[in-house]
């Protein structure tokens, strides 16, 4: 009842936006100072592509990633010399896939820490690598420990994505990062949206409209600046599903002629990527071993 509740929800406002001026929200957080180097209100890196929940309709598409891991000197590198167009980063995402596959996320989150000193970092998990150790205690596991280390010497938090097969380490997991000292938010994981539409025929500028009113995540890969993640992953399912992702684009941020104020501009165009994704969504329940490109697409009901 509540699901479709919310899938009813979600459709009128949905349609109700298509008829609304731009959000406040994104007016200001890409707000351009006069004078100066401009704020770059957030950014998202991934840690690894691949994830161990495979959740069905994952946004960044990671059931379809080949397994990747960050290269911390260069993801380093890359985050510096994007930070330099920039007055501020505000907030610095790592995720994923799942981060805590890598087995050196904690010294990734100490690298982001010491470029950007003043930013909000937030780690997104699944939460499965912290379940409790299996050894009869209920202290964390030792790549639990080590990342919880590494998130309260360097002030970030984590945002647990608690999916079902987690819901009953609840309160186990709560408690080891109140012992921890490291903040946490819970965000149930009970829905995902699907949006692909593999005829790459939709009007980008209400795709994009769409998403900008809601998320604002610009994607740091390679060197490369990208509007979303999507953008960049759109390939990964792309060969699964049978059509031909557009070229990712992207900005390069060793590019001296980008400006941190022309690049704000450009991460409020559409891209190419976003003729594949639907300007509206279809809600489904949250399930797990997703490989089946179909259910990723958006279909009418
Ligand atoms: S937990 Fe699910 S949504 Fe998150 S990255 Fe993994 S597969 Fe995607
Ligand atoms: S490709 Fe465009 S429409 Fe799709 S998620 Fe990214 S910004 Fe949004």
């Amino acid at each position: 009842m509540v699901f479709w509740l919310k899938r009813m929800f979600f459709w009128v406002v949905f349609r109700l936006d298509q008829m609304l001026p731009p959000s406040l929200g994104v007016l200001v957080r890409n707000r351009t100072w006069p004078w100066g180097r401009p704020v770059l209100d957030a950014v998202e890196l991934h840690v690894t592509d691949h994830c161990n929940m495979n959740c069905t309709g994952c946004s960044h598409f990671s059931p379809f990633s080949p397994k990747w891991f960050a290269d911390i000197p260069s993801t380093l590198r890359d985050l510096k010399a994007l930070r330099a167009r920039f007055r501020r980063i505000r907030h610095v995402n790592l995720l994923g896939g799942e981060p805590l596959l890598h087995p050196r996320c904690g010294e990734l989150v100490a690298g982001v820490r010491s470029v950007c000193p003043d930013a909000v970092i937030t780690v997104v998990t699944n939460g499965l690598a912290l379940r409790p150790a299996r050894d009869g205690t209920d202290g964390p596991s030792a790549v639990a420990d080590a990342f919880l280390s590494a998130c309260r010497e360097n002030r970030a938090r984590v945002k647990w994505t608690l999916y079902p097969p987690m819901r009953a380490f609840r309160r186990q997991v709560q408690e080891m990062f109140r012992k921890a000292g490291v903040s946490l938010r819970i965000e149930e994981g009970d829905e995902f949206w699907a949006r692909l539409v593999p005829e790459g025929n939709v009007d980008v500028r209400k795709a994009f409209r769409f998403c900008r009113r809601m998320m604002y995540c610009p994607y740091l890969r390679d060197g490369r600046l990208y509007t979303c993640a999507q953008a960049y992953h759109l390939k990964d399912v792309a060969a699964k599903a049978g059509f031909t992702a557009p070229p990712a684009g992207g900005m390069d941020v060793y590019d001296d002629a980008l400006t941190g104020r022309e690049m704000l501009r450009r991460l409020m165009s559409p891209c190419a990527a976003c003729a594949y994704c639907a300007d509206s969504v279809r809600l489904m329940r949250w399930s797990r071993g997703g490989t089946n490109a179909a259910e990723w697409m958006r279909r009418d009901g």
